[in-house]
């Protein structure tokens, strides 16, 4: 008896063992850097298989965090390549030039200048949008009433809608009062009408609609644009990331980023649906109230 019992126990803990040799020799594997490497699971549906399922998630997870900032690293080089391309071609033409004009110096100060706000611009708008990612993005809360932001929105917004002959229209209650910050409530809604005249070519119309109830608020900026197809939309809030079909138009990929980490932040979202050639539809939905 004793013989058997001593055998089976030996063979038992050999058996729970390997689970965990292998697990230590996975890890150390991803500690060397094999970050392809994951645990065999024996489907033996115990608490060692189970462990080795949540340690290959995780590494997943780990691998899709690493590819994602190897992707955004990708995309600042190239962003910032251009513009200090430009600067760098500019400065250097005007040095080459024996006497350069005091006409010339200025229009390459001018240039730097709008080269170096796009810049910027860029890095300002990464940052927010990993601050508000990380949750320590600061948050200034008031009563608001939004049919004033949206009217404040549209007048600023006119002047570019009106060069494109897009119109722009508003279906709004006359008072509408939410409790929220004033200055991410008018990016993320600046963003979305900014794309909106941007995607939508002439002779288009733009209709901003807010409606509500105790609860929240809803703001849907539709456009008759260019649309975006089924597979980009997964896609389009990432950052970075442009249509292939839009990459006439400027931008940096960052707007709905931006537009979307806010809308978390402030405790909210925001969702498309778009048909290719007909056009789009945002939807912000908010709290009527932060705290
Ligand atoms: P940007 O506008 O700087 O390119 P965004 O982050 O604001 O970047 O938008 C990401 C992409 O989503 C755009 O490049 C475009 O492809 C698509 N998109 C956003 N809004 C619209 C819209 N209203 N109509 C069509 N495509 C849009």
């Amino acid at each position: 008896m004793i013989l058997l019992s001593t055998l089976v126990g030996w063979f038992m803990a050999r058996r729970a063992l390997s689970g965990v040799i292998q697990l230590t020799k996975t890890a150390e594997a991803v500690a060397a850097g094999a970050l392809k490497e994951r645990v065999p699971v024996k489907g033996r549906q115990d608490e060692i298989d189970r462990l080795a399922m949540t340690f290959n998630v995780m590494l997943e997870r780990i691998n899709d965090l690493i590819q994602g900032m190897k992707e955004i690293n990708d995309n600042i080089a190239h962003d910032l390549r251009s513009p200090i391309a430009r600067m760098r071609g500019l400065a250097e033409a005007v040095l080459t030039d024996d006497e350069p004009s005091p006409e010339a110096l200025r229009l390459l100060c001018g240039d730097i200048i709008e080269q170096c706000d796009r810049l910027l611009g860029m890095i300002n708008t990464v940052l927010d949008i990993s601050e508000a990612e990380a949750g320590i993005v600061k948050i200034a809360i008031e009563n608001l009433n939004i049919v004033e932001i949206v009217n404040d929105a549209v007048e600023l917004f006119l002047p570019m809608a009106e060069d494109k002959d897009i119109k722009l229209k508003v279906q709004m209650p006359d008072k509408m009062w939410l409790t929220t910050d004033r200055r991410k409530l008018q990016r993320i809604l600046g963003n979305l009408l900014d794309n909106a005249i941007k995607f939508t070519p002439r002779g288009g119309v733009i209709t901003i609609t807010v409606g509500g109830d105790e609860k929240g608020v809803s703001i849907r900026v539709e456009d008759t644009g260019i649309g975006i197809s089924e597979n980009d939309i997964p896609r389009i809030f990432e950052k970075f990331y442009r249509a292939d079909k839009s990459r006439s138009e400027p931008g940096s990929g960052l707007g709905l980023s931006l537009a979307f980490a806010f809308a978390s932040s402030l405790g909210g979202s925001i969702s498309v649906v778009s048909s290719p050639g007909k056009g789009s539809t945002f939807t912000v939905i908010l709290p009527k109230s932060l705290t």
